[in-house]
């Protein structure tokens, strides 16, 4: 679990660091990246003021504009129960409008996708060099699908030239102290091609390697799904143990924060798989009162709870009749 407790320190010094957004364990085509940082684009403020949730891709990549109301199930990709509960979702945090036409409902964006996402970094963690598991491989995965602009191993080890002959070319190294929230550049991530097509690497045995091309447009539209799901969650855990063991803290480094502490285990832990009835230490009580959410909108450009813009759109009738005609 030392895993854990480092990239939560990784998390909170790439934050302190980053002017856009950071999120851990984010699923790509072939994997789950540890880390993803999000550079803001030149719309990141008006991002900011539509919600503080993920816009589902599917309402982005939709027929459903601005200026016109049509069916949900007529203009979003998906079977009639999808396309309608992806409209409730993309009305709920405020990205589509709804109304009435007769007995149907009718939907329109709130406001026109805004240019928001300047770059994507994905960052693999790897506190010790000298027990690597599947790194290599993980990493060779990551340059040939280039998702991510740029990809950056970050690891507590001394890193020697052997290491780096092992880790792809492309894939930059930092030397990161947990204890302090320094980094050292060993290595310069290069640009990867992300605006072309890759190779997803699905499967690797010694008989075969299960491949799929992406091209460009599809990878485009897998790295606005991805930030989106990095601007909805961030990093912090949700929620602290109920157990009087648990206490909010930051990392050694920095100001307080809203991060899992056990004082019995005097280090950080994962909630989800460490805590409950299963651990012989467990108290059970109220979880400690912490707001993630107002640290991460205090520290970061993020807005937990930004004014919307569907309601500050004035009159939904002035629009012309759908397409659909109804
Ligand atoms: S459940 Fe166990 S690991 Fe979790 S906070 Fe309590 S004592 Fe610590």
């Amino acid at each position: 679990m030392r895993e854990f407790a480092f990239e939560l320190a990784v998390c909170a010094a790439i934050e302190a660091e980053s002017d856009g957004v950071v999120a851990r364990q984010l699923g790509t085509r072939s994997r789950v990246v540890d880390v993803v940082e999000i550079e803001p684009g030149p719309e990141f403020d008006a991002r900011t003021e539509i919600t503080s949730e993920a816009i589902p891709g599917p309402a982005i990549e939709s027929d459903v504009g601005v200026g016109r109301a049509r069916r949900a199930t007529a203009a979003i990709d998906a079977d009639p129960g999808r396309a309608e509960s992806i409209a409730d979702r993309a009305v709920e945090i405020g990205f589509f409008e709804a109304e009435r036409r007769g007995r149907k409902r009718v939907v329109r964006q709130a406001t026109r996708y805004p240019d928001w996402i300047g770059g994507l970094t994905a960052i693999e963690n790897k506190p010790d060099l000298g027990r690597p598991g599947d790194l290599e491989r993980q990493l060779r995965k990551d340059v040939s699908l280039s998702l991510f602009d740029e990809i950056v191993l970050v690891t507590g080890s001394y890193v020697t030239g052997a290491h780096l002959n092992r880790i792809p070319d492309p894939v930059g190294v930092r030397r990161f102290d947990a204890e302090t929230g320094s980094f050292e550049t060993v290595r310069e991530p290069s640009r990867l091609r992300s605006d072309s097509a890759g190779i997803a690497i699905l499967e690797e045995s010694a008989a075969k390697t299960d491949i799929e091309p992406i091209g460009p447009e599809r990878k485009a539209r897998m790295r606005r799904r991805i930030a989106e799901r990095a601007y909805g969650k961030g990093w912090r855990p949700e929620a602290l143990p109920g157990c009087e063991r648990a206490a909010p803290r930051g990392p050694p480094f920095g100001p307080e924060d809203a991060l899992p502490y056990c004082e019995w285990k005097e280090r950080f832990v994962d909630p989800a798989r460490e805590c409950g009835p299963e651990c012989p230490e467990y108290a059970p009580t109220e979880p400690p009162a912490v707001d993630p959410d107002a640290l991460r909108d205090r520290r970061t450009g993020w807005k937990a709870d930004p004014g919307g813009v569907a309601r500050r759109q004035a009159g939904l009738g002035r629009f012309g009749e759908d397409e659909d005609g109804e």
